[in-house]
């Protein structure tokens, strides 16, 4: 047996206007007139928050758009235009959901590593190191900040480039900065942080490390959106702190069935991760019976509309391909299943599952 020797992000700052401290993070970091990159959310176009990211030089922002997840092509165009218009730069800094820290990660990576992202989908294909990168979320649940993976959507499947050389070398948790998230988007990235602590806790991998974690993520997740009636500045907090958790979970552990059946409707729908995993988590009563309960409490209590019906009229090669994507991420249904998951999720089975979403 080999017990994986797990790669962590560098250095962690935590705390209300921790955001603040950002100028005297970076400043060790800058290379005599090599720019930051400021890769941010577009959602944050015209915002205070815009505003308060300390530039100087030839620093720059782009507001990169989030509307679909992470693309091979995006990463691989954005890392040839900072590398057309700078040559060197000194850092990547991702502002943003989970979407915009990927980013943020990749193309940290395609400074330095040749060819396309699409090359090193996958495990441990990554050969060297990125420029520097941090990863400054304004949206919990995720747990991007902690992974060391940036999920990306490329020609042939959905993967991450996962390797030693993924994680943020600086992530800054200032929960203040999650404050003016939309009440639905902040709801379905919880119910991801949510999902990663059943789907962790009630898998075959489940440790003694990722339970401590997984534990502590789920509480939280429970005071914010089972035991609160309303949404609070504390619930920033704990929220943050839940995704972090959460991620240092999985990070031991995998993730589930919810993950593996909601990769297939992003790869072919281009369902967000979020409300992709509520949709699908919405009829995993049979896997998960006491968290599905729980998840339909919460969607209920915080008066919030889960899509259904969202693959009604697919073809059967359109089913075909979510069924390949799906049962392509064997870590995950070996997690919830065990090792003879295959016997367990049949093409068939999962066609049903998928039919149904
Ligand atoms: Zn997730």
């Amino acid at each position: 047996m080999s017990f994986r020797n797990f790669k962590m992000v560098g250095y962690v700052v935590y705390g209300r206007g921790s955001f603040n401290q950002l100028d005297e993070i970076l400043k060790p970091q800058r290379k005599a007139d090599a720019p930051m990159i400021f890769l941010v959310d577009h959602f944050f176009t015209g915002s205070p928050l815009a505003g308060h990211i300390p530039l100087r030089g030839r620093d720059q922002i782009v507001f990169v758009d989030t509307s679909y997840e992470p693309k091979t092509t995006q990463v691989d165009a954005l890392a040839k235009q900072l590398k057309d218009e700078f040559g060197a730069i000194s850092g990547v800094i991702g502002i943003g959901g989970g979407s915009a820290m990927d980013l943020a990660k990749a193309v940290s990576l395609m400074m330095t590593n040749p060819g396309s992202s699409a090359d090193y989908q996958g495990w441990d294909l990554v050969k060297q190191p990125g420029v520097y990168k941090a990863g400054i979320p304004t949206l919990s649940g995720t747990g991007a900040e902690v992974s060391r993976t940036t999920v990306l959507t490329g020609p042939t499947r959905k993967l991450g480039m996962n390797s030693d050389f993924t994680p943020f070398d600086q992530i800054v948790l200032d929960p203040e900065l999650t404050k003016d998230a939309p009440a639905n988007q902040r709801f379905y990235t919880g119910m991801d942080c949510y999902i990663h602590c059943i789907e962790s806790l009630e898998g075959t991998f489940l440790n003694e490390f990722s339970k401590s974690y997984g534990e502590k993520a789920l509480q939280l997740c429970q005071e914010v959106f089972v035991k609160k009636d309303h949404w609070d500045e504390h619930s920033d907090d704990q929220l943050m702190m839940a995704s972090y958790a959460g991620g240092m979970s999985i990070a031991y552990s995998q993730v589930g069935v919810a993950h593996a059946v909601s990769y297939g409707l992003s790869y072919l729908l281009g369902t967000k991760h979020g409300i992709g995993n509520c949709i699908v988590m919405n009829h995993l009563e049979e896997y998960y019976p006491a968290g599905v309960k729980e998840f339909k409490y919460m969607v209920e209590k915080n008066g919030i509309e889960i899509p259904t019906g969202i693959c009604t009229g697919l073809t059967d090669e359109q089913f075909d391909t979510m069924i390949n994507v799906s049962l392509g991420m064997k870590p995950l249904w070996e997690n919830a299943l065990g090792s003879n998951w295959e016997q367990i999720m049949t093409r068939e089975k999962l066609r049903a599952l998928y039919e149904k979403l």
